[in-house]
């Protein structure tokens, strides 16, 4: 058997099968960031080619999205990938690295910041609805709705009575979603305190990296246990059959990038995209263009 044959069949289950948090409690704990679970490969040796080696296959299939889309605007399927994780997890290392494999003009990214005066005015689902994926689309959430069950929750930007609702209405929400032909990917990317740290020290040490730290990400980071409560509450409250979360470990971008990127190949090809049938006839119309 090949080197090749070999390392291709040790990806013994979908890889959506081993991520896939099982409902229940959740203990953060035992969550390990640095596992590589399902990685057929050698590690960070092979992994960005494995993981460039995904875009043929990806493009090909959002193209057939994106199609479905343009065939039939209003009902045709649409994909939400949900990043969520705490700073240096790797949102923006998964949206250029996985996401940046298909064609810019199927992606709708959104990022979610401290919510704005006007968004403040509204109900925190207000700027998220705004944004979601049209009919063909791939839509990525660098950060998401699940901010105001973590920031809002561990800084207590709204009372307990309030953030407590939100977990419910949330499921709520993505069921509605789901049931309108979009297909949810949550990812939360597990990232260890250590490699947090090494992270963090790595921005300061590196001119090219300043405008990735931001001294509030400290005063997160001193709150951390406070995150992972709220990050717990978040993997068990909202892990629906409908909209289940996927725990990605995140200590090594090698298999965080794959891995996302992975995870959206094997959504993409369990829908059983077809090519959209032509609406002309294409007999007719072949002659037209030979005479023309
Ligand atoms: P970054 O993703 O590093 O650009 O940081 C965005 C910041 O916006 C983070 O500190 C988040 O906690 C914060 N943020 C995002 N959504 C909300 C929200 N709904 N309420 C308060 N802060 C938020
Ligand atoms: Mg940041």
């Amino acid at each position: 058997m090949s080197a090749k044959k070999k390392t291709e069949q040790s990806l013994t289950a979908p890889l959506s099968t081993l991520l896939r948090l099982p409902q229940g409690p959740v203990t953060m704990a035992e969550l390990d960031p640095a596992a590589i679970p399902g990685y057929p490969g050698q590690g960070k040796k092979d992994a960005a080619q494995r993981t460039e080696a995904l875009g043929a296959e990806l493009s090909e299939l959002q193209e057939r999205l994106f199609a479905a889309g343009r065939n039939d605007p209003t009902s045709a399927p649409s994909v939400l990938v949900v990043l969520q994780g705490m700073d240096t997890s790797g949102k923006g290392g998964v949206v250029r690295h996985a996401m940046g494999l298909v064609d810019p003009q199927g992606v709708a990214l959104a990022s979610f910041k401290a919510p704005t005066a006007e968004e403040r005015r509204h109900h925190y689902l207000w700027r998220i609805r705004k944004v979601l994926p049209e009919a063909g689309k791939i839509g990525v959430f660098d950060r998401s709705h699940y901010e105001d069950v973590l920031v809002v929750r561990v800084d207590q930007l709204v009372p307990m009575e309030v953030w407590e609702k939100r977990y419910d209405e949330i499921n709520r929400f993505e069921q509605r979603l789901v049931d309108s032909g979009t297909t949810l990917i949550k990812c939360m990317l597990n990232v260890s305190f250590e490699e947090q740290k090494k992270r963090l020290l790595a921005r300061l040490d590196d001119a090219s990296k300043y405008w990735k730290y931001n001294p509030s990400d400290v005063d997160a980071r001193s709150k951390w246990p406070a995150y992972q409560e709220a990050y717990a509450a978040v993997l068990e409250r909202c892990n629906t059959d409908a909209a289940p979360w996927h725990v990605i470990p995140a200590d090594r971008k090698w298999y965080r990038n794959w891995a996302v990127a992975e995870l959206l190949r094997e959504t993409l090809a369990g829908m059983n995209l077809g090519w959209p049938n032509a609406d002309y006839d294409v007999a007719v119309e072949r002659q037209r263009v030979v005479e023309s």
